[in-house]
């Protein structure tokens, strides 16, 4: 046959945790190709999850602000409008401008990129089928698997997805219209994010959820708060409510639910269904089972967990949702760091995961790092725990967006922060200074005796921090 390329590193797919795996290697010296078989770099999460849902959930929040809360501050207009179709232009505008962006990363720090589907031949071996036809064989010394993950189909296939009226993630990212009714079927951060976005633009939204919380992993206090939110803003909870089937008609489905116990049957009438009921990992048509790798009951790649390697395969990696943890983006770039400078011999190759952040984008916004005070009990673990409502931060009062608070949690014994809860505004970005305390083992006293910038909102992560140990000033 034709000689193969050879490379000091092979990344298949060119989602985040593969592409930043790559651009790493490269920088790192290693000569390194990237096969991705999309036909856009991103992954996932660039092209059909967090890019494309935060630009319909701030397209979304602005309509729905405009209606609800501008005539109190004294700005009118006349015949308020909205138009789905450009909304999903500017959706697509910003998914180009990043996919592109990385492309050009890509060049910038000359790593090769092949577009075509990769497949394991060997444990140094890739071969690529070209999406432009033909084939490539590729040699490398190490190959990362960062071939990411889709949507879960339902448990026991009561529901199959068609994305007409029974739509993953990726439909509903996709309407063409505001659905009158919509049912989402899995109460996790995907569901109640997009169930926000058309809830917002008119939609009925009602979450059928299996166990009796949403967004389960959250601190308790944070869920229940959430959960209220959401439902002053008109979304409908059925918990501890399972999905048995439906029944698809000519303009929309009837959802058949039963109570998680067992019980008596209800069904509920809508024209959208919204399928999120987790995600699987990704590894078809990769040749795992021919090389002889192993899979854990939930299909993800085994690995070590401190060298990403393959077991029985010290030339094979795996990073991101492939692997076992949170099937996030920012954990999969983390591990697609570590796994290359391990690579390379050099840093710590190290992913700390009791500092990273989850976020929920719904407006409050709901983010959360290190442990909950569920698994501070859980783990018989002797914590303090301090709390401030944004009702008495100055800037979110100012902005009159006030609703939620900060929860910090600490060693009893050495103040030192092991975990943050919090949902109000701009959580998102506020949990990045909790994240940063607990990488630095810092002490709730030393956020607290940090200057934050008057009036913001910043102010609240510091007086919880003040609370934790002894008492904030304005609460
Ligand atoms: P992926 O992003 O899935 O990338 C894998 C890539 O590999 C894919 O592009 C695939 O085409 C390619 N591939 C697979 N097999 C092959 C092969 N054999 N050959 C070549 N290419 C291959 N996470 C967050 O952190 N924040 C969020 O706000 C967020 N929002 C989300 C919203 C939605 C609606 C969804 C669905 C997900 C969201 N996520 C979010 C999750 C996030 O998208 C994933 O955790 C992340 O994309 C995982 O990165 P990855 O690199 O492991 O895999």
């Amino acid at each position: 046959g034709f000689a193969s390329e050879a490379y000091d590193v092979a990344v298949i797919g060119g989602g985040p945790g593969g592409y930043v795996a790559a651009i790493k290697s490269a920088q790192l010296g290693l000569k390194t190709v990237c096969v991705e078989k999309r036909g856009a770099l991103g992954g996932t999460c660039l092209n059909v999850g967090c890019i494309p849902s935060k630009a319909l959930l701030n397209i979304s929040h602005k309509y729905h602000e405009m209606l609800h809360d501008y005539a109190k501050m004294g700005i009118s207009f006349d015949n308020p409008a909205f138009d789905v179709a450009k909304m999903m232009a500017q959706k697509e505008k910003s998914v180009k401008g990043l996919t592109g962006g990385i492309e050009f990363l890509f060049k910038r720090n000359k790593v090769d990129y092949i577009k075509g589907w990769g497949k394991l031949t060997g444990p140094t071996e890739v071969s690529v089928d070209l999406n432009e036809g033909g084939s490539k064989q590729l040699s490398a010394k190490n190959i990362i698997i960062a071939t990411g993950s889709d949507p879960a189909p339902m448990p026991g296939g009561s529901l199959v997805a068609d994305e007409k009226t029974i739509l993953t993630s990726t439909g509903a990212i996709a309407l063409e219209d505001v659905p009158k009714k919509m049912v989402v079927v899995g109460g996790g951060y995907i569901g109640l994010e997009l169930g926000s976005v058309w809830g917002r633009l008119g939609a009925e939204i009602e979450v059928v959820e299996f166990t009796d919380k949403i967004a389960g992993t959250l601190d308790g206090e944070v869920g229940k708060a959430f959960q209220k939110t959401l439902e002053k803003q008109g979304m409908k909870f059925h918990l501890g409510t399972k999905v048995v089937g439906a029944e698809v008609h000519a303009n929309g489905a009837t959802v058949i639910t039963e109570p998680a116990k067992g019980g008596a049957q209800s069904k509920i009438e809508c024209d959208k269904i919204l399928l999120s009921v987790g995600r699987v990992p990704f590894t078809e048509g990769l040749g795992l089972e021919q090389l002889g790798v192993t899979k854990d009951k939930m299909g993800r790649v085994d690995v070590d967990p401190h060298t990403f390697q393959v077991p029985n395969f010290p030339s094979l990696r795996a990073i991101g949702d492939v692997i076992v943890g949170p099937m996030l983006a920012h954990k999969a770039e983390e591990e697609g760091i570590a796994a290359v400078e391990l690579i390379a011999g050099q840093g710590a190759g190290h992913v700390n995961y009791n500092a990273i952040p989850g976020v929920v984008y719904t407006h409050p916004e709901v983010a959360g790092v290190g442990l909950t005070e569920e698994q501070c009990k859980e783990q018989k673990i002797a914590y303090k725990k301090g709390s401030f409502p944004f009702a008495a931060n100055s800037r979110a009062r100012t902005n009159d967006d006030s609703e939620g608070l900060v929860k910090v949690i600490t060693e009893a014994e050495s103040d030192k922060v092991i975990g943050a809860h919090m949902i109000g505004p701009n959580a998102g970005e506020l949990i990045a200074e909790m994240v940063l305390a607990i990488e630095y083992g810092a002490a709730s006293e030393d956020v607290a005796r940090t200057c934050h910038a008057h009036p913001t909102l910043s102010e609240a992560v510091k007086e919880a921090c003040m609370a934790a140990h002894g008492k904030p000033i304005h609460f």
